[in-house]
């Protein structure tokens, strides 16, 4: 049984996961949600059930250390635990299929971010977008290839050939972050469909780098 708290915060993960998949951001089964209850508590999405018509009742509940204590959590909570248990001030996060992300991550497997340098919404809204290599979803190796980039302070990342991870301080930060993700993305690949993308000057990108500084960790 969910409490009145755990209800309302089902209620608004089930609504974020109507919007990834309004979005064309997780088709059919694909994609969990999670949101920190307390120190010790996640709340997330069931394994294999199509978001955008789960309940609250579907909701699962388990520790910080995986234990399950009610429902049948996503498969691919070991990343989501990996986030919570490196980063103190995550609160929620959304793993998700955006298309175009995954589909440059796989034309361009060299990328270990995306470049940064022609796009000034970028750096402003993230710093940067690295590109976590391939490991096989819902394995250990999946969360462990996020380590190095979480102990970095990212909390929007690519999942290569695979899909995209968000965190953030609230549910609106992570699910911003998963919206920014695949509209930066298509704007690349449209550049790049029509001839490339072309760099901002160097001075410019300082400006911007040093503004994002100023903006704190956010993803905005
Ligand atoms: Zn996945």
């Amino acid at each position: 049984m969910l409490s009145t708290q755990e209800k309302y915060i089902s209620q608004e993960i089930i609504e974020t996961c109507q919007k990834l998949h309004s979005k064309n951001l997780l088709a059919a089964a694909d994609g969990n949600v999670s949101v920190r209850l307390s120190e010790d508590r996640i709340l997330m999405t069931p394994s294999g059930k199509p978001k955008s018509f789960i309940h609250p009742e579907d909701m699962a509940i388990l520790t910080l250390s995986g234990q399950v204590l009610q429902g049948n959590p996503s498969s691919e909570r070991k990343m989501h635990l990996k986030v919570f248990q490196s980063c103190p001030e995550a609160q929620a996060v959304i793993h998700a299929h955006p298309p175009t992300a995954v589909a440059l991550s796989i034309a361009r497997p060299q990328w270990k971010e995306v470049p940064c340098e022609s796009f000034a919404e970028l750096i402003l809204a993230m710093g940067s977008l690295p590109i976590a290599p391939y490991a096989r979803s819902g394995t250990s190796e999946m969360a462990e290839v996020l380590h190095p980039y979480l102990q970095d302070g990212a909390r929007a990342m690519i999942l290569q050939r695979h899909g995209a991870l968000t965190w953030g301080e609230s549910l609106m930060e992570a699910y911003m972050g998963m919206e920014r993700i695949e509209h930066i993305c298509e704007v690349l690949m449209k550049a790049e469909l029509l001839g490339g993308a072309t760099p901002l000057p160097e001075s410019e990108i300082k400006e911007l780098y040093k503004l994002r500084s100023q903006l704190g960790p956010r993803l905005l």
